[in-house]
């Protein structure tokens, strides 16, 4: 029997319960939470994560502070957005879209946003936090990951985990938190020899590899814990990295694409964005 772990309703059990604290806030202190998003150029993809972005911020109450620069913005005007948004009060916290268009340092301008607004957990100085084990405003998609698997009661002290793909965005931080959890972590990636081999030890596997269909029945060890993070566009909807049909009967537990990862992103994001307005107000 395998259980799909269905991140819609985390995703929205989260979202209710940030709304709920974000209308005590607004209530008892008369002021919400602040999230500025900054989108550089036109591409379609990121307009519509924006989008989505924007509109869970207002549905959780909060306040939508939007930036969009032009295609050909230089690294300067890009860098003058996030200053003024890091020295703004009411902003509680940055996002700068990613992917950037090509000839921005999207490194160097994710550094200019401050560790307490570093609402996506990407900056050098966020990442060092997580790498110390000290806590700090976590990278959205591994933390909404780790929300599943604690949903679902999932022992992760012992576990071995093995995370394919070793983004800075998704496998990195992922593998830090899964040791910051005393799990047994291997970490697998393109120049990875005999894929299989080193899947098939898991007994939690995350797969963001960014390659359709990638990892099948072949790769799971039967009543693994499988989460597939990989979301690509198909003329038949959202795919994942994993061949879930066939993983149906052998693994424990998957989550589907779509329905799966993706919604706890944006529930992570206003998580940490509530986090970092109840950090401020606490510093102020
Ligand atoms: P990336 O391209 O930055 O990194 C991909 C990683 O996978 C690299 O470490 C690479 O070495 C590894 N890899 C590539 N091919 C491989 C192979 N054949 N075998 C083993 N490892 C391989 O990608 P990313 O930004 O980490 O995103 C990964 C996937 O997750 C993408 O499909 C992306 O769309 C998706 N994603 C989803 C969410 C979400 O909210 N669900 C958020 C971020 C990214």
């Amino acid at each position: 029997m395998t259980t799909l772990i269905d991140g819609r309703k985390a995703a929205l059990r989260i979202r209710e319960q940030v709304a709920e604290k974000v209308a005590r806030a607004a209530h008892v202190h008369g002021r919400v939470p602040g999230l500025a998003t900054i989108l550089v150029g036109d591409d379609p993809a990121s307009a519509v994560y924006v989008a989505a972005k924007r509109r869970a911020i207002r549905e959780a109450g909060m306040s939508d502070m939007h930036h969009t620069l032009p295609e050909h913005a230089s690294h300067k005007d890009v860098a003058a957005v996030i200053d003024q948004l890091a020295d703004d009060p009411d902003v509680c916290g940055i996002l700068l879209q990613l992917p950037l268009p090509k000839g921005l340092d999207a490194a160097a301008l994710i550094d200019h946003i401050p560790v307490s607004k570093d609402v996506d957990g990407l900056t050098t100085a966020s990442a060092g936090l997580l790498a110390r084990g000290v806590d700090g405003l976590r990278p959205c998609t591994p933390a909404g990951v780790l929300c599943l698997l604690d949903a679902e009661d999932i022992e992760l002290r012992g576990a071995h985990a093995v995370v394919v793909g070793h983004s800075e965005l998704v496998g990195r931080p992922m593998v830090r938190m899964f040791l910051q959890r005393d799990a047994t972590v291997t970490v697998a990636h393109k120049h990875t020899v005999d894929l299989p081999a080193v899947t098939r030890q898991a007994d939690i596997l995350v797969v963001a590899a960014g390659v359709r269909g990638l990892i099948g029945r072949e790769h799971v060890k039967p009543g693994a814990v499988v989460v597939d993070v990989g979301i690509h566009r198909t003329a038949n909807g959202l795919r994942g990295d994993v061949r879930s049909g066939e993983l149906h009967g052998h693994a424990r537990l998957l989550t589907p694409v779509p329905g799966g990862v993706g919604p706890m992103t944006i529930a992570m994001l206003l998580a940490n964005t509530l986090q970092a307005f109840e950090q401020e107000r606490l510093c102020r």
